[in-house]
């Protein structure tokens, strides 16, 4: 890249050839060729026109906890959320900037009393990420909770969407198809008793550690249910559980998760993916696809 981001923006950290390796969950993916921390909506907003004013791609992370980065790394801007990060609590509803995290939300909400966010007790993932990909788990889903969402838009205008707007589908809503980027999301909740509460993610947490992989790297359930299926199910009939490429390998404790069970690389990831979807359409004739993103060169 011609132009040098560290000069243009002093007062904003951005690393330069940054191994993404060190932020994604899966711990593979090749270098950011710059990475910047925004800590304010103006210093998103200021980035944003600056690199579309100098044709600079730019690639919108959160807690990189749904990602294969490929191992050639992203060309361009990359900008990382989780320093836009305050949570604050008014009546029944919580505001969450992008950047803070589903579970730290979460605890926030159970501090107050105020129910209906349990269900992402456990998602890994960052509030920006959650909106993007209406995360969802045990019967809830972001889209039941979320009333609004602060937006910036392509044309680099901060907008509020509202829930409706969001058009909420199942690992899907509207910002995958208008390319924003989520600043901020209000999710109203109902007052609930803090105990309850606490022992309603307990118990979803005790479920999840029981049947999800959580010794290993990971980016969760990497490929979306088909209607009518199972995708662990189809995987664990196709007889892929420990199925291997490199170091990931279809996990033999939850056959919807693939793993990183020895160094290994996005090409590794998406051997093993390649092969499940192929294994799978040969023996059932059902297409699978990935709800993990994969991203970069
Ligand atoms: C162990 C494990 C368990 C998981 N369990 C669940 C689960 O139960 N339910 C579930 O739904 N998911 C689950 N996931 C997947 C993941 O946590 C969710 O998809 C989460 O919502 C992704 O958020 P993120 O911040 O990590 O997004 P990232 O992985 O950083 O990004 C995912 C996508 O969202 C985009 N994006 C991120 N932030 C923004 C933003 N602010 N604005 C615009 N676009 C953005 C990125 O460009 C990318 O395309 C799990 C993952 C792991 C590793």
């Amino acid at each position: 890249m011609v132009v040098n981001l560290t000069e243009q923006f002093k007062d904003i950290k951005i690393l330069k050839n940054e191994p993404l390796s060190n932020y994604t969950w899966t711990k593979t993916g090749g270098k950011a060729e710059f990475l910047a921390f925004p800590t304010s909506v103006d210093q998103t907003q200021a980035l944003l026109e600056f690199a579309q004013q100098n044709q600079i791609p730019v690639t919108v992370l959160g807690n990189a906890s749904n990602l294969i980065v490929s191992d050639n790394g992203i060309v361009g801007l990359t900008l990382i959320l989780t320093e836009m990060k305050k949570i604050t609590v008014a009546g029944e509803r919580i505001t969450a900037e992008a950047g803070a995290a589903y579970v730290k939300t979460t605890q926030v909400a159970q501090a107050a009393g105020l129910t209906g966010m349990e269900f992402a007790a456990g998602i890994p993932g960052s509030i920006g990420g959650g909106v993007y990909m209406n995360a969802g788990a045990y019967g809830g889903e972001t889209d039941y909770i979320l009333e609004t969402a602060q937006v910036l838009d392509q044309n680099g205008s901060v907008v509020t969407m509202t829930n409706a707007e969001l058009d909420f589908g199942y690992r899907h809503s509207k910002v995958q198809d208008n390319g924003g980027i989520v600043l901020a999301a209000t999710f109203k909740l109902k007052p609930g008793n803090k105990t309850l509460i606490q022992m309603e993610m307990d118990h979803l947490n005790y479920l999840r550690k029981s049947k999800q992989p959580l010794e290993y790297p990971s980016c969760g359930s990497v490929f979306k249910r088909p209607k009518g299926h199972f995708a662990g199910k189809l995987i664990h009939d196709s007889g892929l559980q420990g199925y291997r490429s490199g170091g990931a390998e279809v996990s033999k404790k939850h056959a919807g998760f693939i793993v990183n069970v020895d160094h290994a690389t996005a090409t590794d990831y998406e051997n093993v993916i390649k092969h499940v979807q192929e294994t799978v359409w040969d023996k059932f004739k059902i297409k699978l696809e990935t709800e993990v993103r994969v991203i970069g060169k």
